[in-house]
């Protein structure tokens, strides 16, 4: 059958115009940021794949959305229409708006976790990690063991491994957990998706339990994609039905609208349970602001509730995901290791198979993404050891299975001839591997290191 090719559903009307710098330049400037791409400078990047966090190209009915901003301080209508669209999408009870992803962390943790609670996870997230440990619990890896590996066929290497979660149940008891945090898709596995039959699963064996399952649905609509795509019976389903079945196996929810619902800025925690809900939107108060806003302008909370319909349109997570298999499939062909099967969010290189002469001490991911930004101007990031933090008893390093550099795609922003550019840049850096030299940290913030740690390099 003749190939049929997805294609953007929709057109360009207002453009960015960026800086091109010179090889020399971004000599100078990654050197000054540290060798850490988080420390450059924007107007420095040419094509931007640090994050898909508030990093999406809105539409013209956000904007329009934007110009019907009510910033009452209370009861603003926009907040209702949040609340709508939170309802009609994802049916939780209560919703709270935060100022992004980790407000909605910060109130989940305080009202759901006790000093020495347990919080198993289908692997950790940075901030989401952090707030659990901040509020006294200790964060227990239980994805599949096939998620820790970069070649794994496995389809949806985003699974709950539920023997591992039973291990916990026995050693801990099931009332020291009072949740398993859920994410869709699993950011730091590469984008990579649970199936609903493990949630269906996770579900039956929770409840049995007494443990509660709260989602982090920063990527649902992708993770409904690949539920649609690959797991049988989806076919024909849609990929709202799908994410309303996701949010219908939990108890509630910590969302990034600068994720999936296309907005710069703006998240949510989402609640079942009514006294929980009384309890977080008394401690949203003192993080972010009055129950109805949360930290948000009017404005963006609209821009949000339009993002979460358009999120789960179809032909745009189509072309969103196609887009990024198109980047992925390039570097295949130029037998770059990549982290596969391809996951929704960006593409993430493999680092110790790039880079085998380095140690995963010399910081091999950080080292690679530092040299593609040399090469083109193209801004990734490092998932590996950096970001992976220190073991907050011991002090230790974790040395995580997985050093990657993510190439992560904005939505709507990029076109396909970015995304040739981009490859041909990998593969520059790919054919000169073996003159890339590691790292030495020499400045370490406590929390979430990667973001602000400095680096020299090793001679
Ligand atoms: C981005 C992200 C968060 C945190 O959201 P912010 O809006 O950045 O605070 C939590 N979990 C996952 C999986 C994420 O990707």
């Amino acid at each position: 059958m003749p190939k049929r090719s997805w294609a953007e559903p929709f057109k360009i009307k207002m453009v960015e115009l960026l800086k091109m710098t010179t090889p020399k330049q971004r000599k100078t400037a990654i050197k000054n940021a540290g060798y850490n791409t988080f420390l450059l400078k924007s107007e420095d990047v040419y094509i931007d794949l640090l994050t898909d966090s508030g990093t999406s190209a809105m539409s013209d009915r956000q904007w329009a959305g934007m110009m019907l901003g009510d910033e009452a301080y209370a009861g603003s209508k926009n907040f209702y229409n949040l609340e709508k669209a939170v309802h009609k999408y994802y049916g939780f009870k209560y919703v709270i708006p935060t100022h992004q992803g980790r407000g909605a962390e910060n109130l989940l943790s305080q009202v759901m976790i006790k000093k020495g609670d347990i919080v198993p996870g289908n692997m950790y997230f940075t901030t989401t990690r952090l707030h659990q440990e901040m509020a006294g619990g200790t964060f227990y890896d239980i994805i599949i063991d096939e998620a820790h590996d970069s070649t794994h066929q496995h389809q949806f290497k985003g699974n709950v491994d539920i023997n591992k979660l039973e291990a916990l149940v026995k050693k801990y008891g099931a009332d020291k957990i009072p949740y398993v945090c859920v994410a869709t898709t699993v950011n730091m596995a590469g984008g990579q998706p649970i199936s609903m039959q493990n949630l269906r699963e996770l579900r039956a064996y929770t409840r049995h339990h007494g443990i509660k399952i709260m989602l982090d649905m920063t990527r649902i609509a992708e993770n409904a994609y690949f539920i649609q795509q690959r797991e049988e019976g989806f076919r024909r389903r849609s990929i709202a039905s799908i994410v309303k079945e996701i949010c219908d196996h939990t108890d509630g929810a910590t969302f990034s609208g600068k994720k999936d619902a296309l907005v710069n800025i703006g998240g949510f925690l989402a609640l079942n349970d009514e006294s929980k809900f009384e309890e977080a939107s008394n401690l949203v108060v003192v993080y972010e602001g009055l129950h109805t806003y949360g930290g948000l302008a009017g404005r963006d909370m609209e821009a949000m509730a339009i993002g979460i319909e358009e999120s789960v349109n179809e032909d745009h997570i189509r072309a969103r995901i196609g887009q990024v298999e198109y980047l992925g499939e390039k570097l295949l062909d130029m037998h770059v290791p990549i982290v596969t099967p391809i996951g929704g969010h960006g593409i993430f290189i493999d680092a110790r198979q790039f880079l085998p002469h380095l140690k995963q001490i010399q910081f091999p991911a950080q080292a690679l993404a530092a040299e593609i930004y040399e090469d083109s101007g193209v801004r990734t990031m490092e998932r590996g050891i950096v970001s992976a933090g220190r073991n907050s008893k011991t002090g230790d390093h974790y040395y995580p299975a997985l050093e990657l550099v993510r190439l992560t795609i904005p939505r709507r922003v990029y076109t396909q001839a970015h995304m040739d550019v981009i490859s041909e840049s990998v593969e520059r850096v790919y054919s000169k591997r073996n003159k890339i030299k590691g790292l030495e940290m020499v400045y370490e913030p406590t929390y979430l290191r990667f973001f602000q740690a400095k680096f020299k390099k090793l001679q």
